[in-house]
């Protein structure tokens, strides 16, 4: 099937990013509903444009992939990359704010070991197979839909676009990064996305960001490089949490890159196991 802006007819804005907007569209052909996202990138030159496109291929074969959004293609249209993919139900940053901020409940254990079990697979399916490392690990680019589906989003075309964008545009906020991502520029390595897969679970499972509000990018610096990682105790604030969930979360916000688990070592652990 093709994909371009002529035959999609857009059906209004699902959320904003630090990129662009997603939205629902129709794709006429199919009669299919997808999530496009527009990112902005205006700036972005046509060669860097054909070389984002051929890179498509890698992305393709991860439609076979386990609790991945399937992607459908790229379109570049009226100055911005259209990233077509699989429509999902909700992505968890949204879920689990309305479970515990409305509904003042909370996502048991078996929900948030769900979570972690598709997560921690998707993972290490993208960097086993595809040889791609996520980068932006964050309760919004983990998507579930009403059957229980949970997949990840937002790596490779997105990832690569958005960096291209970095580059001429503010980063933004990025409260999910390692520690060694903020002080030093070493290569890019798995173990940082298990990091952010830390501050998300301990987010999923607590309903809380584990770090104070920050108000500046030195206070990011100072509580995350220079301070003492967040620590999930058994009782902390409202709930319990499990020995397994509480060794878990902790092992993942290891501080130092050096000794945090990879993935194969993760999926020993008893709460990945349960
Ligand atoms: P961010 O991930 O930083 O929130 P994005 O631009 O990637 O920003 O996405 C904006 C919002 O759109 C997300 O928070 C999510 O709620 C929603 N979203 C993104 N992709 C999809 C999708 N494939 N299906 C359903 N909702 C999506
Ligand atoms: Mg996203």
């Amino acid at each position: 099937y093709t994909f371009n802006s002529g035959n999609l007819q857009d059906l209004g804005a699902i959320g904003n990013g630090n990129f662009g907007t997603v939205y629902k569209m129709l794709h006429r052909e199919t009669q299919k509903l997808i999530a496009v996202k527009r990112i902005r990138c205006n700036n972005i030159d046509q060669r860097e444009q054909i070389r984002l496109l051929r890179e498509h291929d890698t992305i393709v074969r991860s439609e076979k992939g386990p609790n991945i959004v399937k992607f459908y293609g790229a379109i570049f249209s009226e100055g911005d990359c259209w990233i077509c993919m699989e429509l999902m139900d909700v992505s968890m940053d949204l879920l689990y704010r309305r479970v515990y901020e409305v509904k003042h409940g909370r996502l048991n254990e078996n929900v948030v070991g769900h979570i972690t079990v598709c997560t921690v697979d998707a993972l290490d399916y993208l960097k086993k197979e595809l040889k791609i490392i996520h980068r932006d690990v964050k309760p919004s680019n983990i998507l579930v839909d009403g059957h229980g589906a949970v997949k990840l989003c937002d790596f490779g075309i997105c990832g690569k676009l958005e960096d291209s964008v970095v580059k001429t545009h503010d980063a933004g906020c990025q409260p999910y990064l390692a520690p060694e991502r903020i002080t030093s520029l070493d290569k890019y390595d798995v173990r940082s996305d298990v990091w952010s897969l830390g501050i998300t679970l301990y987010e999923l499972a607590t309903g809380k960001f584990p770090y104070k509000q920050w108000n500046s990018l030195f206070d990011q610096i100072a509580a995350v490089a220079n301070g003492d990682p967040p620590i999930l105790r058994p009782d902390s604030g409202e709930f319990s949490y499990s020995r397994p969930l509480v060794k878990f979360i902790n092992t993942c916000l290891t501080k130092d890159r050096k000794h945090r688990p990879k993935y194969d070592q993760l999926k020993t652990f008893d709460f990945y196991k349960q």
